[in-house]
């Protein structure tokens, strides 16, 4: 029999409160020194000068609703990726898109598959859906197809894969991506969460257009946040018609607002902006492995715009220490223990002035102790 409700106050559903919150990156530096912040993988060049001008310019108007269904953004979002809007639906952040897929794909009881140093994110949408996050092994830093097929069950509802993925920054080739949805039944939908995407240079990386536009269970999800809009909050997924409309079915009704629509557009249609913004993390990713690595320190291989460190010491020079140290220095970047990596830190490819500045001042923390 089901225990008594306790009648004093109310009480969330089962499960909601063995969810642990997401803790965002820090963005605080000691007073009087200069903060770089490097904790959220957002844009060091900011956002395009474009998108800037459109949030100023819809200012004066901001008292009108939004567009309900955000065509110009989808229009825009289309022409850049030869997509049909109609299969594209926009999200207060993609954050908002994962949720609505756990909301509407996931029964207390079922399983979603999410690797074992997944984006958080996942677990809590799972659990608030009354599911349970099956974690699977990763190989090398790296999701494992075969482990994450092996972990399919008949309660199986979605399997969710950051590709690149975030905290690591490793990435799985097309034709790996392809054999994880060939073994699936259908039945179960497969999320590709290409948050990274544009910053990808591998000519064997597909970030999920071709098996979301051909496929009924295959979705992906996409982000303006790692490209100089974090604060705007737009996401969008693009996936089957029977998707898009059961999405749109449960969505707050103007679940993006008006800043975020003309800020997306603008910035979406400079190629330019995207452009420098890509040749940037290009030149300061490779620069910043290896002088990591020049420094002694491990550096799982990224293709995103962000690097995972490994530290070589518990007692000397871990992770804490080293984040202490530059944190007090102004560069504030992310610890990931919770992520599995209780001795690495996560960094952003950040300005030029940034990335110098922790390389020198990690030489010093290694020194310093050693
Ligand atoms: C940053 C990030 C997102 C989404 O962020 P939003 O700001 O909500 O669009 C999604 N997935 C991964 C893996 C991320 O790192």
């Amino acid at each position: 029999m089901e225990k008594a409700q306790d009648q004093s106050r109310p009480q969330p559903r089962a499960g909601i409160m063995d969810i642990a919150a997401y803790v965002p990156g820090k963005s605080a530096a000691p007073v009087g020194v200069k903060l770089h912040k490097l904790s959220s993988n957002e844009n060091p060049l900011g956002p395009s000068p474009k998108a800037i001008e459109a949030a100023r310019e819809v200012a004066a108007r901001l008292d009108v609703y939004p567009d309900g269904s955000a065509r110009r953004l989808r229009e825009a979002i289309a022409e850049a990726h030869g997509l049909n809007p109609a299969n594209i639906v926009c999200s207060n952040g993609s954050d908002e898109i994962l949720g609505l897929l756990s909301q509407i794909y996931l029964s207390p009881g079922d399983e979603a598959v999410i690797t074992e140093h997944a984006f958080m994110v996942y677990k809590i949408y799972i659990q608030t859906a009354g599911a349970t996050p099956v974690e699977v092994k990763e190989k090398d830093e790296r999701a494992d197809v075969d482990a994450m097929l092996a972990a399919v069950t008949d309660r199986t509802r979605i399997v969710f894969l950051a590709n690149p993925n975030n905290p690591t920054g490793t990435y799985l080739p097309f034709d790996a991506v392809k054999r994880l949805h060939a073994g699936l039944p259908g039945n179960v939908l497969l999320v590709l969460d290409g948050a990274y995407a544009e910053y990808v240079r591998r000519n064997d990386y597909e970030a999920g257009i071709e098996l979301a536009g051909s496929n009924a269970n295959v979705v992906m999800t996409r982000t303006f946040s790692k490209l100089g809009l974090g604060g705007a909050r737009i996401g969008w997924m693009y996936g089957p018609l029977a998707i898009v409309d059961a999405v749109n079915r449960v969505r707050g009704p103007f679940n993006v607002n008006a800043t975020a629509i003309e800020a997306g557009i603008a910035s979406i249609r400079d190629r330019e902006h995207l452009a420098r913004s890509v040749a940037h993390n290009e030149r300061w990713l490779a620069w910043l492995t290896g002088e990591f690595e020049k420094l002694g320190l491990r550096v799982t291989p990224s293709v995103g715009n962000f690097l995972l460190v490994h530290f070589p010491g518990i007692e000397k020079h871990s992770a804490a220490k080293a984040d202490d140290y530059l944190t007090a220095r102004g560069y504030v970047l992310r610890r990931v223990a919770g992520y599995g990596f209780p001795n690495a830190l996560r960094m952003t490819v950040g300005t030029e002035e940034a990335n110098r500045g922790v390389v020198a001042a990690l030489a010093e923390f290694l020194k310093d102790q050693s």
